[in-house]
């Protein structure tokens, strides 16, 4: 009874002709269809397209945000982007800590929490992702990265927490085509919905990710801990993207 959540996250990908069609291929489809009624929408696009995804999405039943946010509201801080910069653009999400900052930028779980909290600061609803790489659940580590990842976005408190969605997206199966099998992801959501009932929120919404496609969604969006998706490469196609989000 926990409100799905179907997230495309389109990396850096994208054109203004490209998402122009795009755009307007989802928002059209998705208003006609009934599963707005029972699962929310997003796209979370590269910074110089969030002008152009406002003008597209606005008064539809999707909603856009970015992909990162600087911890800082403003000030010299060159090449970063400010929560009130996303909020001036209509911005409901932002993500947080997706693994390919935390690998190839050395974002911290502090920070991330530093940006979660940021975007909260701006009411805009902050997608804070976790996930264990191979060698990790390979040594058996998986809950206990997870648990350490959490811990700093956790100790924000409850009300903080409460005004989040998790994301569950194992490094192994992001971009790879190896989707975690339902049981495997449901193993860790519970285990993040354990920690989130410790922490007083046992509403927030966990969404998986990592080679989701219309054709594995609805196992694994069937599973008790998985209120939807975070989804990569098949978001960047108009039909499947909708695929999945009626799955939700
Ligand atoms: P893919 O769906 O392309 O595996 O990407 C998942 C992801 O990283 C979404 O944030």
């Amino acid at each position: 009874n926990i409100r799905p959540l179907v997230l495309g996250n389109w990396k850096m990908h994208g054109s203004l002709a490209g998402n122009g069609q795009l755009l307007s291929a989802i928002r059209s489809a998705w208003n006609q269809s009934s599963g707005a009624a029972a699962c929310d929408v997003g796209v979370c696009v590269p910074f110089p397209y969030l002008s152009q995804t406002e003008s597209a999405l606005t008064d539809s039943d999707i909603a856009w945000g970015a992909q990162d946010i600087s911890v800082h509201a403003q000030g010299a801080y060159t090449g970063e982007v400010a929560g009130p910069m996303l909020a001036e653009f209509g911005c409901r999400y932002v993500l947080v800590g997706h693994s390919e900052r935390r690998a190839m930028h050395g974002e911290t779980s502090e920070l991330v929490a530093a940006k979660a909290q940021a975007a909260l600061a701006v009411g805009i609803t902050p997608v804070v992702c976790v996930g264990e790489t191979l060698a990790e659940r390979d040594a058996g580590r998986t809950l206990d990265v997870i648990a350490e990842q959490l811990a700093p976005v956790l100790a924000l408190g409850s009300q903080a927490v409460g005004a989040m969605v998790l994301a569950y997206e194992p490094v192994w199966a992001i971009g790879t085509g190896k989707t975690a099998s339902p049981e495997q992801a449901q193993e860790v959501h519970a285990a993040i919905r354990a920690r989130l009932a410790q922490a007083g929120s046992p509403g927030v919404r966990v969404l998986y990710g990592g080679s989701v496609k219309a054709a594995n969604a609805a196992s694994l969006f069937a599973m008790q801990d998985i209120d939807g998706g975070l989804i990569g490469g098949a978001a960047l196609q108009a039909e499947e993207f909708l695929r999945i989000a009626e799955a939700g």
